[in-house]
């Protein structure tokens, strides 16, 4: 089995790259690249992936999931069925076409053009993650057609790192004409300074850093509440305590943006009653997860989840025990 690599980032957005490309200056290093290569050494640094974006109509709403970045873990049992032996784990997972010992997980924020604003829903890792290659939603924003000036509202359906970490750059807002949304629930558990000497300690840290700044532009929401028309909450705690997902209805046509109710295609979905690491509360995770893909599949509605594989997006059918992921193919292109 080759190993998995991930790719090298230079921090070029696309436009610099082509731009780079199409005045020749990537030229040398190219060719220096195939010589390293052909004398075995490391060619890895001129990997330039292009930002990873897909875009779609829910009715009459743009929607584009952009890839902030991959990470590959190993031992898959310690995160996504920590009730579990390691060799159930692993039988599900090359049962379905994986293999037994890793996994990769994808973090994708998803941006909804709704025609009189534009809302991003989370902000991936940001700065803190781009020495590992992640940290690339700016960069596709670009790619698909936004600049970070254009967002009107940025919505965090939770305030784990890998969805609050992009709000800040250098210090600074990164979305500096956006309003800001988030849950009630969620935002008063992680600014409480009782958060200190509890395994929350690293989480009320970074809400301190990244969302508390913001929180004069933010409104604070609960179940139901409509964030602008045709988006509104729906309460999905257990992942975090406040953990909100969100429903998008525009022209008879909807989207349900489930963000971590589910963080693995297969091992959540399939069996949602198995212990994941990262819910801080297991069985309302579990009762979560179950309550949303039962209504999705009964529904047969289309759904973005934060961590499915790329383009993250797709439907689920109801299994006599779970769900079958059936990712997004050309539905929404015709
Ligand atoms: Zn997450």
């Amino acid at each position: 089995m080759p190993e998995f690599k991930e790719p090298t980032r230079t921090g070029l957005t696309r436009r610099t790259f082509f731009s780079a490309a199409a005045t020749g200056a990537l030229a040398a290093p190219l060719i220096m690249t195939r010589a390293a290569f052909a004398a075995g050494e490391d060619a890895s640094i001129v990997k330039v992936v292009p930002p990873r974006t897909r875009s779609f109509k829910v009715g009459s709403f743009d929607v584009t999931d952009i890839s902030d970045g991959t990470r590959k873990s190993e031992n898959p049992q310690e995160t996504f069925g920590t009730n579990q032996t390691p060799e159930a784990v692993g039988e599900l997972l090359e049962a379905n076409f994986l293999p037994a010992n890793q996994f990769v997980n994808g973090f994708s924020p998803v941006v909804v053009n709704t025609g009189s604003d534009i809302v991003l829903f989370d902000t991936g890792l940001g700065e803190g993650g781009r020495e590992a290659g992640a940290g690339q939603l700016a960069a596709g924003l670009e790619a698909a057609g936004y600049s970070a000036d254009a967002i009107t509202v940025v919505v965090l359906t939770h305030m784990h790192g890998d969805h609050i970490g992009g709000l800040m750059e250098g210090g600074a807002p990164a979305f500096k004409n956006a309003r800001y949304v988030a849950g009630q629930v969620e935002y008063d558990f992680w600014k409480d300074p009782a958060r200190a000497g509890t395994p929350a300690e690293g989480g009320h840290k970074g809400v301190v850093e990244k969302v508390v700044p913001l929180a004069e532009k933010m409104t604070f929401i609960g179940d139901g509440t409509e964030v602008v028309p045709g988006i509104s909450a729906i309460e999905a705690f257990g992942h975090s305590p406040g953990h909100m997902i969100f429903r998008l209805d525009s022209d008879g046509k909807a989207l349900v943006l489930t963000a971590d109710t589910a963080n693995h295609f297969v091992l959540s979905l399939q069996r949602p009653d198995w212990e994941v690491r990262f819910d801080m509360d297991k069985e309302k995770a579990a009762a979560a997860r179950k309550k949303v893909f039962d209504m999705i599949a009964t529904d047969k509605l289309a759904f973005a989840g934060y961590h499915m594989p790329f383009p993250a997006a797709g439907y689920v059918e109801k299994l006599d025990q779970g769900y079958r992921f059936v990712p997004l193919a050309y539905q929404f292109d015709l």
